[in-house]
């Protein structure tokens, strides 16, 4: 019988966002991984993948921390390679919202201490996906076929509608600007969008992922929620096997999460720790079992658990919603840009929405940068959730 193929998750403890003790958690991370020469030729462009979902201060636990990027950086160029951070933030993808972003979330700066350089193309290219399920074919940020090599560099949060966001979602940002929304208006339901994300993180091909734990975000992530220490560096081999770890790490069941359990069900990975080499810390220390986790706001998520005939007569009046706090409300207009399939207008300066037409993506609550947006679910729906 042949030995199960294992990929190694490493975990450093680190506590807080100190340059040297960061950079001393990713060098060990590195060792654990088997040495940086494994992956990474002297030379080869490496594309730093951070989340820098929008303009959001470094405390605020939405972004990548730039301290975190500053030293995986670092690591690299010392090592000899070339380092280029990019992403494509929620929003039109051009070089005014990139600047906004990098010098909001603290990476202009950092990228000018250690010499990494700043992504400023805008173009997008199409890129080939044969592993696709879905996606056989994307359009993704024309840096990603520039460079040599790829790395996910997530930051540890909780989601509203994938209820975690971690390496493999991450990848979702070398999809260009507003073409995201495309995704979410082509595969509303649950099932199709993560399987499209799969897909994305298999055509993006990173060589190593990376996630930023050291304080992590629960509650109403991927940008509403609450800072909250994890401390601890992740690192992997596999982005699969980093989320099953991460996952396990704030007290989820792995395979309750819709990404992951797209990768089992793709044969991408267990979902548990059989095919997993632990490598680095106990993972004990980091395990939290009061991580505020999202409700579940799909119906797609029951599938399974009460008959279908059921389920699309509850589907069509116990759906969460999105309901605008208009005393909150600045009048920003970034919910109306952001909705897949513009459902929202401005009236007298507040946003309105047209729930018959909304999709329930959340890219509106995700992307308004003052709150004012929460999710509401019907109680019956609550209690479905957690059977
Ligand atoms: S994004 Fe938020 S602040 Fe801006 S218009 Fe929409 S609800 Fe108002
Ligand atoms: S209103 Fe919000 S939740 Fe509904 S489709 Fe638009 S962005 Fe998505």
């Amino acid at each position: 019988m042949s030995k199960l193929k294992k990929e190694i998750v490493s975990l450093i403890e680190c506590r807080k966002y100190d340059y040297n003790l960061v950079k001393e958690s990713v060098e060990k991370s590195f060792e654990d991984l088997g040495g940086i020469g494994k992956f990474i030729k002297k030379r080869d462009k490496v594309l730093l993948k951070l989340n820098l979902l929008m303009k959001k201060k470094p405390e605020d636990a939405t972004t990548t921390h730039p301290i975190f990027a500053k030293a995986l950086a670092q690591v690299l160029i010392e090592y000899g390679a070339e380092v280029i951070i990019a992403d494509s933030p929620g929003g039109p993808f051009n070089t005014s919202l990139l600047k906004g972003v990098y010098k909001a979330c603290g990476i202009e700066k950092i990228a000018d201490d250690v010499g990494a350089k700043l992504n400023y193309n805008t173009n997008s290219v199409e890129i080939k996906n044969e592993g696709g399920l879905i996606l056989k074919r994307i359009t993704a940020i024309e840096v990603l076929k520039e460079v040599d090599k790829v790395i996910s560099v997530s930051k540890l949060k909780t989601h509203g509608m994938m209820m975690f966001t971690g390496a493999v979602k991450n990848m979702f940002g070398v999809v260009a600007g507003l073409e995201k929304a495309e995704y979410h208006v082509r595969m509303p339901n649950n099932k199709d969008f993560s399987n499209a994300l799969v897909d994305i993180c298999v055509a993006s091909k990173p060589v190593l992922s990376f996630m930023d734990g050291i304080v992590g975000m629960e509650g109403a992530g991927p940008s509403a929620g609450d800072p909250r220490e994890v401390g601890v560096v992740i690192a992997s081999t596999s982005p699969y096997h980093l989320d099953v770890v991460a996952t396990s790490i704030i007290g989820l069941e792995p395979t309750k999460v819709p990404t992951v359990q797209r990768c089992v069900e793709r044969g991408l990975c267990k979902g548990n720790f059989d095919d997993i080499d632990l490598k680095g810390d106990k993972i004990e220390k980091f395990i939290l079992n009061d991580f505020v986790i999202p409700e579940i706001r799909s119906l797609d998520l029951l599938d399974g658990k009460i008959p279908k005939f059921l389920r699309d007569i509850l589907n069509g009046f116990l759906q969460p919603k999105p309901v605008f706090i208009h005393e909150k409300c600045v009048g920003c207009r970034d919910c109306v840009n952001s909705c897949p399939p513009q459902v929202i207008e401005m009236i007298d300066y507040k946003p309105i929405v047209n729930l018959d037409e909304c999709i329930r993506c959340f890219c509106c609550q995700e992307l308004c940068p003052v709150e004012a947006i929460d999710i509401h679910r019907p109680l019956l729906m609550k209690l479905l959730s957690r059977l």
